[in-house]
């Protein structure tokens, strides 16, 4: 085995690159000589760069090691061959004995077959592959990790002469990166509802960096330092100047500026400085490598934190550049729509508020951070758009559809008049819906139905007011764990706790126990593997299995409810000794609060949800036990008809408007009415007014759904007389068909009642 570039040292080879780079001669003749230089100082016998061709092709480019005729001629498609496979998956692969790779493609024109080892890395430039730079050696050859580093880091200064358009057009550059210009709609992922229509700024342009590499290391390092600094105060200004308020959101931005000070990153781009690149040149390579991870990684959580160090390198490449925030906000269209890769919490603050209409990503989570910001601040946003960035191109005209997860790029006259127009009539919609707010929710007849909102964090407080909710009729619990990265301990709980309470200022809560599992993993409490989450270990079944997560968390709500009225529900309750489980270890906190003197709540209410069909069969025992009952039909749904709640070729299959399901809730509340145990529907089926309207005429006074949507409601409320619906819909429910959604919304046109 030999020993390769840790014998003449990375700053060295990189220097005589950089020289190289900067002599005379056609890009061509540049790379011809690059090559060489990097085959002798690596000790090896062949050096190779692929270069990406429009059509996902890597073109053999230059060689040093392989036979000259194969140059140009050599061609592999990505995902084709090692070469392929090293651009396919944006990283980097050193194999002693590469012909017994799987994807190992011999091109004979090349005379490849007398190297065993291979080394290859791709050639990156903001998230994207511009091509491969290989060594060979004829012997089994173990490469290190240091020169799989090293080899990395010339692949950035490579990258710089590619994109420089000396070797291939800058034309075929773009078009390399790909671009259509026809009309397209590209399916995502609802990441925020709502409409937009605007033009297309790329998330900053890349931040340019012209100069890789360094004389001085210790030069470059005063001047990262100095950018750190810089970057820390404009990061605390931001803060302090963001309005956002308390809570949640803040909190987010918080931990962001703790990874500002992350000695990891740090050390990553010191050691990147001292091996021969400038500050701006390590913090991009840094960010490369960030990248390739991110894009092999699919954990939730920890792409979330990358993809936050991504933004953080953005942030400092601009203060070592000195491109300020400021100057790019004077530049944007009044209707801009930003689209990114993927995005960091604290960009999407750095845009003009107003000018800021929309934004499209290709990456993004529900629960991911920048998702959470862009709720709070009402931005539509969409993600999961596949192969986005290939597709858009500056200014281009793009509609945005937060509400379907959708958008179209460059849409015709047609397209864009009929989303202007959907767009004025919600607007208009919105100011009528304003003025019901100060309105009760009372229907035709008299009857009051209580309507709820439901809520995570605590920025979803703030529409307690604007909607005029008389309360909190769901408040997850498990959302505020999910967007931490650590279990919050009794004290952080009881601070979550205490503000939701101070915020709703009175109004009712109800918060509901953890509901982890299913759909909700938390990131630090890993959930095993089951096979089907949804009837998995989760919710409640959790909790009592770790009794003191349970406890914890009663201690520190009634801690924050001290002195006021505290109401609990558990969910996923299947069995009424669940429930009598559950409830035990509240009193038994209860007691010990008393025990130790602590200041307990006025009242306490403890109630449970229904979603697992069994508990109907045991009403009468757990109607003399709860204090109420809350309906949470998503669940309810997906297990009444063995449906998955979250596969989209089920979404439409079974219709929660069926006699079945309705029979179900109707004997639910009627059980409810007749043992006077206040109930509550808390499911999705709430806030849509149709379904709404089924409701009220099946028994449900109270109703707890997502903040939009009490508008409507209240609209529908106010409009429908009981009565006759009650007696329509105890026939209809009777009926066999597969749905009486049509029946309902007729009966709803024949009444004048607002749908
Ligand atoms: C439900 O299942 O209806 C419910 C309200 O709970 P979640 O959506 O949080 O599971
Ligand atoms: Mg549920």
């Amino acid at each position: 085995m030999q020993t390769g570039a840790g014998t003449v040292g990375p700053r060295r080879l990189l220097k005589r690159i950089r020289d190289m780079m900067a002599a005379s001669g056609s890009g061509q003749e540049r790379l011809d000589r690059i090559v060489k230089i990097i085959a002798a100082d690596m000790v090896a016998e062949v050096c190779s760069a692929y270069i990406m061709r429009p059509g996902e092709v890597l073109e053999l480019f230059a060689t040093e090691g392989l036979k000259q005729e194969a140059v140009h001629q050599t061609r592999l498609r990505v995902g084709e061959g090692i070469v392929g496979d090293i651009a396919a998956h944006a990283r980097a692969l050193a194999l002693a004995d590469a012909q017994s790779h799987p994807n190992f493609a011999y091109r004979p024109e090349t005379g490849e077959e007398i190297f065993h080892s291979l080394m290859g890395v791709p050639l990156l430039r903001g998230g994207r592959v511009l091509g491969v730079l290989v060594v060979q050696n004829r012997t089994f050859r173990d490469y290190s990790e240091e020169e799989i580093e090293t080899l990395q880091t010339i692949a950035m200064v490579l990258a710089e002469l590619v994109s420089s358009g000396d070797l291939v057009s800058l034309d075929e550059i773009q078009r390399v990166e790909g671009t259509a210009l026809l009309p397209a709609r590209l399916e995502g992922l609802k990441l925020n509802q709502g409409l937009a229509i605007g033009r297309v700024v790329m998330h900053q342009p890349r931040v340019t960096v012209r100069q890789m590499v360094a004389e001085n290391p210790d030069a470059e390092l005063t001047r990262l330092q100095e950018a750190l600094s810089g970057m820390h105060s404009a990061l605390d200004d931001m803060l302090a100047a963001s309005d956002l308020g308390e809570g949640e959101t803040r909190e987010i931005l918080e931990t962001y500026r703790m990874f500002a000070e992350d000695r990891g990153w740090l050390g990553r781009i010191s050691e990147a400085i001292k091996s021969g690149l400038t500050a701006e040149g390590a913090v991009q390579k840094v960010q490369e490598d960030t990248r390739a991870r991110m894009s092999q990684i699919s954990d939730p959580y920890l792409r979330e934190r990358l993809s936050d160090l991504d933004d953080l390198a953005n942030r400092l490449l601009r203060h070592l550049i000195g491109d300020r925030t400021a100057a790019r906000n004077a530049d944007l269209p009044d209707d801009t729509v930003v689209v990114a890769h993927a995005m960091g919490p604290a960009e999407l603050l750095d845009y003009d508020r107003r000018k800021l209409k929309a934004v499209v990503l290709e990456e993004g989570s529900p629960t991911s951070h920048v998702s959470i910001i862009a709720r709070a601040l009402d931005i539509p946003m969409v993600g999961r758009v596949r192969e986005l960035l290939s597709q858009v191109e500056p200014l281009d005209t793009v509609v945005v559809d937060g509400d379907n997860g959708q958008i179209v790029l460059r849409p015709g006259e047609d397209v864009r008049e009929m989303f202007a127009g959907t767009m004025r009539m919600r607007a208009e919609r919105m100011v009528r819906l304003a003025l019901l707010r100060d309105l009760p929710a009372v229907t035709r007849d008299g009857v009051q139905i209580s309507l709820s909102l439901n809520a995570g964090l605590l920025i979803d407080l703030a529409h307690l007011e604007d909607t005029g909710a008389d309360g909190v009729g769901l408040y997850r619990t498990e959302i505020p764990f999910m967007i931490r990265s650590a279990f919050p301990d009794v004290g952080e709980q009881i601070d979550i706790y205490r503000r939701v309470l101070d915020r709703a200022a009175g109004r009712p809560i109800i918060f509901r126990t953890l509901d982890i599992g299913g759909d909700k993993d938390l990131p630090y409490l890993p959930n095993g593997d089951d096979e089907n989450p949804a009837m998995g270990w989760r919710a409640i079944r959790v909790a009592l299995d770790r009794p003191l997560m349970l406890r914890q968390q009663l201690r520190a709500m009634l801690r924050a409810a001290a002195g006021r009225e505290l109401s609990i529900m558990f969910p996923m309750v299947a069995e009424v000794s669940e429930f009598d489980a559950a409830r035990a270890l509240f009193e038994l906190e209860l007691a010990r609060e008393r025990r130790r003197g602590h200041a307990v709540p006025l009242r306490t209410r403890v109630g449970t949800m229904v979603e697992v069909p069994a508990l109907f069969f045991q009403l009468p025992a757990l109607l003399r036990r709860v204090d109420f009952v809350s309906v949470g039909s998503n669940d309810l749904m997906q297990f009444l008809y063995a449906s998955d709640r979250g596969n989209p070729r089920l979404a439409d299959r079974y219709d929660p408007l069926s006699p079945g399901a309705l029979a179900f809730l109707a004997g639910l509340a009627q059980a409810c009415t007749r043992a006077d145990v206040p109930i509550t529907l808390c499911g999705e089926m709430g806030g849509r007014p149709l379904e709404a309207m089924a409701l009220v005429g099946l028994g449900y006074r109270s109703l707890s759904m997502p903040p939009a949507a009490i508008g409507p409601v209240k609209a529908m409320v106010r409009s429908v007389e009981i009565d006759e619906l009650e007696r329509y819909l105890r026939e209809l429910i009777r009926s066999s068909r597969h749905s009486i959604r049509e029946n309902l919304l007729s009966f709803a046109r024949d009444h004048g009642i607002t749908v």
